[in-house]
């Protein structure tokens, strides 16, 4: 492909970013701030240069993935001018706040912008199972989607800038719990001898299958109605038993404390007869 692109910042995923555009056949410029970082790409046809405004001016599409939304404006803010008329592709970690913030500073400059949430790590970028959510300039994704699906699959979620971020910090928050999840499981199995290898080997399948669960708790969710028939209640779903079997392992019940709370609210408030996915009641109003 002809299209020409620039990428800011040559960190572990900037790099792989990049290696993904020039395996495509994307002419592609290179920049990071400290000098070094290159050498491997410039072997696999980019061109390096020095200075972020001379990677800025190289193409019309500039790819930004540098370390937080500080650095970004450290980069960008004394090329505002050079920006002018370019699409700038953020796929830094902000906050949603701050992409909104970056959306505004770019409208101002008159540039096109488009934010990022890359859910991979560095090594599956181009491969399967890689993906990326955006959001802001419609256009831009529009224009740039065949270059995006380079890096794996690209999905677009509205004009706000902010969305992105969003919809990647909650499946973060969704992968971290699960994880605390995990970890706590295999505490409570090691007093008994189970390593958290042989724990793992059992928890994978088990907590895949469960994911098939989202979906009827989304459409209870989504209805409004706990009372609708065939879920399991809440009083069913008390973690006295696991949060007492933690205890009596020696261990933190911290994790299924956290649960039991959220559950303990709403059967506290009269609603123990209603469905698990009542919780999201206790979520949505902080106890
Ligand atoms: P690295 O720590 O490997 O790289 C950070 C990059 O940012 C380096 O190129 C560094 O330059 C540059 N940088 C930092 N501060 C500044 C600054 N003030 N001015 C200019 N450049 C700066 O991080 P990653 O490449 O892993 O991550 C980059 C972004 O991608 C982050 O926002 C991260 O959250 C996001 N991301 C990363 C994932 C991952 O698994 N790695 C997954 C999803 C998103 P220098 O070499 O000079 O220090």
């Amino acid at each position: 492909d002809d299209v020409e692109v620039s990428v800011l910042g040559l960190g572990a995923m900037g790099s792989a970013l990049a290696a993904a555009l020039l395996k495509a056949g994307h002419p592609t410029t290179v920049w990071n701030r400290s000098a070094g970082k290159a050498g491997d790409l410039v072997g696999q046809g980019a061109v390096s240069v020095d200075t972020a405004g001379e990677a800025v001016r190289a193409s019309r599409l500039v790819i930004a993935c540098l370390l937080d939304h500080a650095s970004v404006h450290e980069v960008l803010d004394p090329l505002a001018a050079e920006l002018t008329g370019r699409v700038l592709v953020n796929l830094t970690t902000t906050s949603p706040a701050q992409a909104r913030e970056l959306a505004a500073w770019a409208a101002d400059a008159g540039v096109e912008y488009l934010d990022g949430g890359i859910m991979a790590v560095p090594a599956m970028i181009g491969q399967p199972g890689s993906s990326i959510l955006y959001s802001g300039s419609a256009v831009a994704f529009e224009q740039y989607k065949p270059l995006f699906d380079q890096w794996g699959a690209s999905s677009y979620h509205g004009t706000d800038a902010g969305l992105a971020s969003l919809y990647d910090l909650a499946l973060l928050a969704g992968m971290y719990v699960m994880f605390a999840g995990f970890v706590h499981g295999a505490a409570m199995v090691a007093p008994a001898g189970m390593t958290a290898g042989e724990f793992a080997a059992m928890a994978a399948p088990w907590l895949t299958a469960m994911t098939g669960a989202f979906q009827e708790i989304a459409t209870v969710v989504d209805g409004g109605d706990y009372t609708v028939a065939g879920q399991q209640s809440l009083e069913f779903s008390d973690l006295g038993d696991i949060v007492a079997a933690s205890s009596d392992q020696g261990i933190s019940t911290e994790v299924v404390d956290m649960v039991q709370r959220l559950i303990r609210r709403q059967i506290d408030a009269g609603h123990g007869t209603d469905g698990f996915a009542r919780i999201v009641e206790s979520i949505r109003q902080p106890g």
